[in-house]
């Protein structure tokens, strides 16, 4: 189905997007590059960077692919090169990988998998903007894609909630420290049938109550995320910095 995109508010812009093979990375990255941005999509597995790519250019977007597992530095350096040696600058860049290796409660967590939550989802992030600043041009910005479990750590999802709380200051510390050339900003999504989310999902029991949680009756979509993704990266939020934008239909969360 042909998307229908009006906006064009990142024309001659470059948008790197994390984990941006499927599910929300690849929405976003797909809003971004409708709306004229040049585009590097990322994640793991070549294969599926590689067929990524081709989606997007099939509906005509300026994009290229990078492998980056988000851990690994040398990955984190050469997504950060590849862009700049093809379009010389960075405007846009989504902190969108996460991770939530098992449902287990925080106090009895293995400490490997609480280095892991950490290292993901909050730490990489931070390593991956140290390389990228120097190339961020005035005006641009950067959205960290959180979570409602960061305002509300529940049982299966506390830990990774925990990590998706620290996103919030982490939104706020960086809105302070890269004013006034950039912009940090941050989504925190209600639940997505993403593969991520499957196990949330899948059973058409456990969709009916999340969507019941939800006032608009419904869970989000991946088009729902991208689209506040793409209002906070563009220059309509040009005067919005260090705020968080709750895309849940309502679906409790905060004040
Ligand atoms: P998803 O559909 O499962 O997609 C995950 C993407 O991340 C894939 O492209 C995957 O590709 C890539 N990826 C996974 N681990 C990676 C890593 N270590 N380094 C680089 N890329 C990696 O997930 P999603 O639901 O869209 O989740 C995206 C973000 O939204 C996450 O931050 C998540 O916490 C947040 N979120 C999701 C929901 C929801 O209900 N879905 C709700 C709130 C927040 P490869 O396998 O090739 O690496």
């Amino acid at each position: 189905m042909e998307k229908k995109v009006k906006a064009n508010r990142f024309e001659g812009k470059v948008a790197i997007v994390t984990a941006s093979t499927q599910g929300i990375g690849f929405g976003i990255a797909e809003r971004l590059g409708l709306e004229g941005a040049s585009v590097v999509i990322s994640s793991r597995k070549q294969k599926n960077v590689d067929e990524a790519v081709e989606k997007l250019k099939a509906q005509g977007i300026d994009v290229i692919g990078v492998v980056c597992h988000v851990s690994n530095g040398q990955q984190r350096k050469n997504l950060i090169d590849m862009t700049v040696q093809k379009y010389g600058h960075i405007d846009v860049i989504v902190c969108n990988a996460a991770t939530n290796p098992t449902l287990s409660t925080i106090l009895e967590m293995q400490e490997s998998v609480l280095d892991k939550l950490w290292e993901v989802n909050v730490k990489t992030s931070i390593l991956l903007l140290q390389v990228a600043a120097p190339h961020l041009r005035n005006g641009s910005s950067v959205v960290f894609i959180s979570s409602i479990a960061g305002y509300q750590p529940e049982v299966p999802l506390a830990m990774y909630g925990v990590t998706k709380t620290a996103l919030f200051g982490l939104t706020k510390a960086l809105a302070s420290e890269m004013s006034p050339i950039t912009r940090v900003n941050c989504v925190a999504p209600g639940f997505v049938p993403t593969h991520f989310a499957d196990f949330l999902t899948r059973s058409k029991e456990a969709r009916k109550a999340l969507e019941d949680r939800a006032l608009l009756k419904r869970l989000g979509t991946t088009e729902d995320m991208a689209s506040a993704a793409a209002f906070l990266a563009s220059d309509d939020a040009a005067f919005i910095t260090g705020e968080t934008l709750v895309v849940a239909g309502g679906t409790p969360s905060r004040l």
